[in-house]
């Protein structure tokens, strides 16, 4: 049974994919093994663990079969760990984990670096699968994350912009609060399953009565009835709404990149949380400037006087014009920096640079005014206006009609 939910919504909204964990008995002491300390270590020991196992597996250290996976369970595990929110929140539902549903919380595994949805599992999906009767269908579940792709201008990227998302997300019902039952009324245990969620089937067959568990009918394994529902949510206690959310979008962000609002995702199920929205970052392309982290790059043509004699030329950078010197004898493809003129550097704070290329433009349309100036730039350079290793081409011609 695979529960797999990633459609869009609206242009740019998907809802994450949900990963059913068969077979993985997920428990509140898991995370804690996979670091190997105990329930009570102090968030130090936590960190200490974390390094000393992230460097024993880490990928680049460990070529062993298995380590990677390893690595990445330690990951996993000190996300939620090293977050006392998160860890809380891991440890105060993970009883309930025990019978196949997690509560709210200790989801989340935030950033990752875009490469798609992978980690994005939802460990309380198990929920669904679980075998039979170990489920708890009372249990508070947090509600599904969403995806938001935000397309930012090559300079909204660089210095920062506060943007508003609008989208369309399952709410809590506002009639009813969530509930699902008509105000003034409130859900009850499901007479027919006694808030299992689930009821026994006898079926006699050649080997005898065979005893199975299915869904309760009456309350489709929520272990509630509502007796009279809510008219605007139907009894599903949510609603389909539009949320609006600004979004601080920091200077120096790159595509890819996401950023993590909690609580802005879908409703949560049972009283659980909301889920999280994840904005992701897209930077459209400059048509004057390309970017790699805090550098940027800029490519000016200039003439070949220029490059001889040198010159003063204005260059443009996303700081604005700035002024820079091109000495004399100055090559194609030679790159000179203008310090402090790129990205802001988001990890460690500090300004990139720009790299300005130089390539010199060969002119193609040349009047006779011209011409007669470079034969007589080539007649007063001799031999050594292009090469001095090298013949000239009047040289060459001369060679070419001498023979051998
Ligand atoms: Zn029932
Ligand atoms: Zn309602």
């Amino acid at each position: 049974m695979k529960r797999l939910v990633a459609r869009l919504r609206l242009h740019h909204l998907i809802k994450l994919s949900i990963k059913q964990q068969k077979g993985i008995k997920m428990n509140n002491q898991e995370f804690y093994d996979r670091l190997g300390v105990s329930k009570d270590a102090s968030q130090d020991e936590i960190k200490k663990a974390y390094r000393k196992l992230s460097k024993k597996y880490h990928p680049d250290i460990n070529k062993e079969a298995g380590a990677e996976e390893k690595y990445k369970e330690v990951q996993e595990a000190y996300e939620t760990l090293g977050d006392e929110k998160k860890r809380a929140s891991y440890d105060q539902f993970g009883p309930a984990g025990a019978n196949g549903g997690f509560g709210g919380g200790a989801g989340g595994f935030g950033g990752f670096d875009g490469a798609g949805f992978g980690g994005f599992e939802d460990i309380f999906s198990s929920f669904f699968g679980g075998g039979g009767g170990m489920r708890n269908p009372n249990a508070p579940r947090q509600g599904d994350d969403l995806q938001y792709r935000v397309n930012l201008s090559f300079e909204e990227a660089i210095f920062g912009v506060e943007k508003e998302v609008s989208y369309n997300r399952e709410a809590s019902c506002s009639t009813c609060s969530g509930t699902g039952a008509k105000p003034g009324t409130s859900p009850v245990t499901c007479g027919r399953c006694h808030g299992q969620g689930v009821i026994n089937v006898d079926t006699q067959t050649p080997l005898g009565m065979m005893r199975r568990q299915v869904t309760c009918d009456v309350c489709h394994g929520t272990g509630k009835e509502i007796k009279e529902p809510c008219t605007t949510c139907h009894g599903t206690g949510h609603e389909k709404k539009t949320h609006k959310v600004s979004v601080k979008i920091p200077a120096g962000v790159e595509t890819g990149q996401q950023i993590r609002l909690q609580g802005q995702g879908e409703a949560g199920f049972n009283g659980g949380p909301y889920g999280d929205l994840f904005v992701i970052i897209n930077v459209l392309p400059s048509n004057k400037f390309e970017r790699n982290g805090s550098t940027i790059y800029y490519t000016m043509n200039i003439n070949f006087v220029q490059a001889a004699l040198g010159d003063t030329v204005e260059i443009p950078t996303v700081h604005g014009d700035v002024e820079m010197t091109i000495p004399a004898g100055t090559q194609t493809g030679k790159t000179f920096r203008l310090k402090g003129k790129g990205a802001p550097k988001l990890r460690g704070g500090g300004q990139g640079d720009q790299h300005v290329t130089v390539n010199i433009v060969t002119p193609t349309k040349l009047n006779e005014a011209q011409k007669e100036a470079l034969k007589a730039f080539a007649e007063a350079s001799g031999d050594k206006a292009v090469n001095p290793k090298r013949k000239g081409f009047f040289d060459k011609v001369k060679d070419a009609f001498e023979g051998e």
